[in-house]
């Protein structure tokens, strides 16, 4: 990055409430090369186009408990009846080298990494939400995706609003308006948090 100074990656942790814009945002990102995406463990069944290895590492339910027994999570959790989990090892890797990683997480992961032992994590940690204008608006969302019924829609709503109260737990937090303007501030987000003076080592 320049001759006098250096730094360590920076942990970009994503979340939102389902339908607050998150899976377009990280879409996004995850073209760019100034990041890498740190690809989950889950139990749960891919969905149709998901590819192993690529949006998820799928796990057998004696696989998930095999690597979560080695202490091979970073986090994990589990969402909506499924388990999911960060691997450590290279989250550790791409941030002693420099490189930066984005992780979507859900907001038990998310609290499980703020809270963890090791300082070196705590501190490449950068942690942001991403917020729906209002729930209406993700009615709106949830409807137009057509991929729930009115019920989980409902049930999915009543979640949301239960999570969209833990915004303040996050450094920062970004009410989703366009999908080019969420990533518009998600980069002044990034391009700030690397110029944390804390964050720089003199050579
Ligand atoms: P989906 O199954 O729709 O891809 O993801 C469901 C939820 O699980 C999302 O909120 C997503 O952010 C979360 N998630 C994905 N990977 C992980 C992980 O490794 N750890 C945790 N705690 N949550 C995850």
């Amino acid at each position: 990055m320049s001759k006098q100074f250096s730094r360590y990656g920076i942990l970009f942790v994503i979340s939102a409430p389902s339908g607050a814009g998150k899976t377009t945002l990280v879409a996004a990102l995850r073209q760019t090369p100034d990041l890498v995406y740190s690809v989950s463990c889950t139990t749960r069944a891919p969905r149709a186009g998901e590819i192993d290895g690529q949006d998820y590492q799928f796990l057998s339910d004696a696989d998930f408990r095999a690597r979560v027994k080695a202490a091979d999570f970073l986090e994990c959790a589990q969402v909506h009846g499924d388990f999911y989990g960060t691997l450590r090892e290279p989250v550790l890797t791409n941030l002693k080298n420099g490189v930066d990683v984005l992780i979507d997480i859900d907001t038990q992961g998310a609290t499980a990494i703020r809270n963890c032992d090791d300082p070196f994590i705590r501190q490449a940690l950068a942690d942001v939400f991403i917020i729906p204008p209002d729930l209406e608006e993700l009615r709106r969302r949830l409807m137009n995706r057509g991929t729930e019924t009115a019920q989980q829609i409902d049930s999915r709503l009543a979640t949301a609003a239960r999570e969209m109260e833990l915004w303040r737990d996050y450094r920062y937090t970004i009410i989703s308006r366009s999908a080019e303007e969420d990533l518009q501030k998600f980069r002044h987000i990034m391009d700030a948090e690397g110029y944390l003076s804390r964050r720089l080592i003199r050579k």
